[in-house]
């Protein structure tokens, strides 16, 4: 039995794949317009600390709101920018945004580290890692609140090179992670070579707990190699009492899902978040050296 995964799903030849074309030219045009008239805005969705509850961070999650085409899924936009070069530009706004929210955030005393996606264009950009500095320097952020989500795809480019970058973040002080993690080809050895912080557990993997074998045995796995490597681990779309009940069982930090929260608008996310905090609330304690 096959089953569909995101980011390494099996697909098949589909002719609308044609027409599509037109489509995302038409989608392209409509965002490069959108994002100048304020259409984009940040979700953010709680992490909280499986065993305790606790908050540990939020991750920014991108909306648009489009004056003809209404709310336009990530799932289907975020693709897009990312064929077109677009995603250059709005992951830039996505985390000049991320960065100035967590920065309100700690003037009202919710210190907490913001997660910010970033697309494996926008990592490829010639001066990225400057541009993350310059961003946290212009906003006043220390970059220990900072955390960038990156996908296995980034691997797909000259390690070496790859390593480089992610070990000149890390030095920053930004924390690094590993989105979607599971569903890339790439090898499991890399991780040991990188300089990362955490690993989130795909959803597909979370999915079907507890009672698919073969999944429980991946995301046991992973937990494992987390643990092994002295790596932070969070499991992506929690939903039930009984995955949340699972990770805890096999050890897993920490978790984000429709089971404490979906992502919210900012104001939103501060309502939940009181009382939730951790206590200190330090990324630090969450960092392995
Ligand atoms: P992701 O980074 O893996 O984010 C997790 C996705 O799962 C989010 O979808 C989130 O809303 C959804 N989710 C969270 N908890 C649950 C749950 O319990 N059940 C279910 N069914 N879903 C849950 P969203 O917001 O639609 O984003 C989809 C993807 O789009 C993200 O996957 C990420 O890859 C991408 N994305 C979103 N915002 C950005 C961004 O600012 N920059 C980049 N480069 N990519 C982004
Ligand atoms: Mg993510
Ligand atoms: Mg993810
Ligand atoms: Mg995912």
């Amino acid at each position: 039995r096959v089953k569909q995964r995101r980011g390494g799903d099996v697909r098949f030849y589909q002719p609308q794949m044609n027409i599509d074309r037109l489509a995302r030219m038409k989608l392209d045009h409509a965002m490069r317009r959108a994002l100048p008239q304020g259409r984009f805005s940040l979700h953010y969705q709680p992490q909280l600390d499986l065993r305790s509850g606790a908050l540990v961070g939020a991750e920014a999650l991108c909306r648009w709101h489009d004056t003809e085409l209404g709310m336009v899924s990530p799932g289907h936009f975020i693709p897009v920018a990312e064929e077109t070069g677009f995603i250059a530009e709005l992951g830039d706004w996505v985390l000049r945004e991320a960065v100035a929210q967590a920065v309100r955030w700690q003037a009202q005393g919710l210190r907490l580290p913001v997660s910010v996606n970033v697309s494996v264009l926008q990592f490829q950009q010639p001066g990225f890692v400057q541009r993350v500095a310059e961003v946290l320097a212009h906003a006043g952020l220390e970059a220990r609140w900072l955390e960038l989500e990156l996908t296995e795809s980034i691997l797909a480019d000259d390690l070496t090179q790859v390593q480089g970058q992610l070990q000149a973040l890390a030095e920053l002080g930004v924390t690094l992670s590993i989105d979607d993690f599971g569903t890339g080809y790439a090898s499991l050895s890399y991780v040991r070579h990188l300089s990362i912080h955490r690993l989130k557990i795909d959803r597909s993997f979370i999915q079907h707990l507890p009672g698919d074998a073969g999944d429980a045995a991946i995301a046991r796995t992973i937990v494992d190699l987390a643990l092994a490597l002295g790596l932070r681990v969070i499991a992506e779309g929690v939903e039930t009492e009984a995955q949340h009940a699972h990770l805890a069982g096999i050890g897993c930090h920490d978790f984000q899902g429709f089971l404490c929260s979906p992502a919210v608008p900012a104001a939103q996310f501060e309502a939940l978040a009181r009382g939730r905090l951790a206590a200190p609330a330090d990324p630090g304690t969450r960092r392995i050296a």
